[in-house]
């Protein structure tokens, strides 16, 4: 697993500043909470918010070659039949007869070579058994066993079912794919590592159909361009690892499979895996459903089922991994020689959850805080802008560098034009990482910064 540096008490900083400022919170934290389960606060949800939307204007918008959909969580059992779910989608579990704690087999800790309990040290545990990790359900109000249906474990089993709808409605050619964004669940023996290994989680899943003879190609062309992504949000390509998954520990069906790794505090992990999963997905559907999921091509007047590449990433392992890079303390002096600590998320402008925090300088200024509330409607429509007044214009700016703000606009006299009338209808602007100020003229504020975040 890890060839990454371990440092367990930066992941801990992390933890609590996620905390603190509203990034992600326990599920159900008044109640005792629910073990692998998460919420998102404000700032989550718009770094996360914003880590959607920029896959979907890459893998989708920006693409003549790719359509979205949007399936239900709820999936017809004969779904997850066919798709091999079912039977063969679990994890070896063990139980510690000591202890009485389940542990996911490939998990446990050995020493001296004997495998031992990780939380009571025990020994004495029990032989590996297949634990499913799907969440059932009934649906509706029968109990009888036709009525079971199953909350989706990856959202690509309903491209492949609605595969010919959207293909005959798309009227797309191959090569194309159908994305898809959306909530997926797994009842993981373990759940660790914060948000990583989580219950409750979202997926950005790609299924791109080809020719058989373009699958190879496309797995490479795809892993490359998955690997610019991630640094186009942010994730420097030093601490992106790609593993070839052996063959012996690839799915039966799949003819090549990369799992983009990164370094975590906690050790190099997986955040998405692109596969080439053959016509496998596809001709099980069609078997067991009896409809032809097939294409025809005009051209060659050949039909045939199309083959499928999958970049499948998870949303919630990557505004881990934007989080974990982001994080950096540092010591700063100000300008009366006084060392501090400045906690700072240098998230990528992009991601980042505020775009730019607007203050005026003194709040019982009325002129001040009339200007700066007019910057604040100026961007509001364009981005997501915070205002302060409160506190000290040092210590607001240390409240966003804590959020990740790339920008703050502070609006003082020589907005007002007190001082020296050439500086009217200018503003400060800061910039979160160097911390260096700059004037700007308040009109060229929505260009300047909606450049900066797009
Ligand atoms: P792992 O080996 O870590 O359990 P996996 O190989 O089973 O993951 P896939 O089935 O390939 O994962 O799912 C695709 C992506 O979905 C993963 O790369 C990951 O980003 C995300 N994902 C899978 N399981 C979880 C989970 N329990 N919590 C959060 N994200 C997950």
């Amino acid at each position: 697993m890890t060839e990454a540096k371990l440092d367990p008490q930066r992941m801990e900083k992390i933890v609590s500043l996620c905390k603190r400022r509203g990034f992600i919170f326990q599920g159900s934290e008044i109640y005792g909470g629910l073990n692998g389960v998460w919420d998102y606060g404000p700032l989550g949800v718009e770094l996360k918010r914003n880590l959607k939307d920029y896959w979907w204007r890459v893998m989708v918008r920006e693409r003549e070659d790719v359509v979205g959909m949007d399936g239900a969580i709820l999936t017809h059992r004969a779904v997850l039949k066919a798709s091999g779910h079912e039977d063969t989608f679990s994890d070896p579990m063990v139980d510690c007869r000591t202890c009485k704690s389940r542990l996911r087999a490939d998990q446990v800790p050995e020493k001296n070579g004997i495998k031992q309990c990780p939380n009571c040290g025990g020994k004495d545990l029990t032989e590996p058994r297949p634990f499913n990790l799907m969440f059932s359900t009934q649906i509706g109000a029968s109990a009888d066993p036709d009525a079971i249906g199953y909350l989706r474990p990856e959202t690509a089993q309903s491209i492949f079912v609605q595969f010919k709808n959207v293909l005959d409605t798309s009227r797309k050619k191959l090569p194309f794919g159908i994305a898809q964004i959306g909530k997926a669940f797994r009842n993981e023996i373990n759940p660790r590592n914060y948000i990583f290994r989580s219950r409750e989680f979202e997926q950005m899943e790609l299924e791109y159909f080809c020719r058989p003879e373009q699958g190879m190609k496309l797995l490479d062309y795809w892993l490359e361009e998955r690997l610019r992504f991630y640094e186009n949000i942010g994730l420097p390509r030093t601490r992106l690892h790609v593993l070839t998954v052996p063959d012996t520990e690839r799915a039966f069906y799949s003819k090549g499979t990369y799992d983009i790794e990164y370094d975590f505090p906690f050790g190099r992990q997986e955040l998405e895996g692109v596969a080439y999963r053959t016509d496998y997905d596809l001709t099980q559907h069609q078997q067991a459903s009896g409809k032809p999921l097939d294409y025809f091509d005009e051209e060659t007047k050949q039909r045939f089922t199309p083959h499928v590449v999958e970049p499948s990433a998870g949303v919630d392992r990557t505004v881990l991994a934007l989080i974990c890079e982001a994080f950096a303390e540092e010591t700063v002096t100000d300008e009366k020689g006084k060392s501090e600590t400045r906690i700072v998320m240098r998230f990528h402008p992009r991601m980042a959850p505020i775009k730019v925090g607007v203050f005026p300088l003194l709040k019982n200024q009325p002129a001040l805080v009339e200007k700066a509330r007019a910057v604040e409607a100026l961007l509001r429509p364009r981005m997501n802008v915070f205002y302060d007044e409160t506190g000290a214009i040092g210590r607001r700016y240390r409240r966003q560098d804590e959020a990740g703000t790339p920008f703050g606009i502070t609006i003082d006299f020589e907005t007002l034009g007190e001082r020296d009338p050439a500086l009217r209808e200018t503003v400060t602007l800061r910039d979160r990482d160097s911390m260096k100020q700059e004037r700007v003229k308040i009109d060229e504020l929505p260009a300047r910064l909606t450049t900066a975040i797009q």
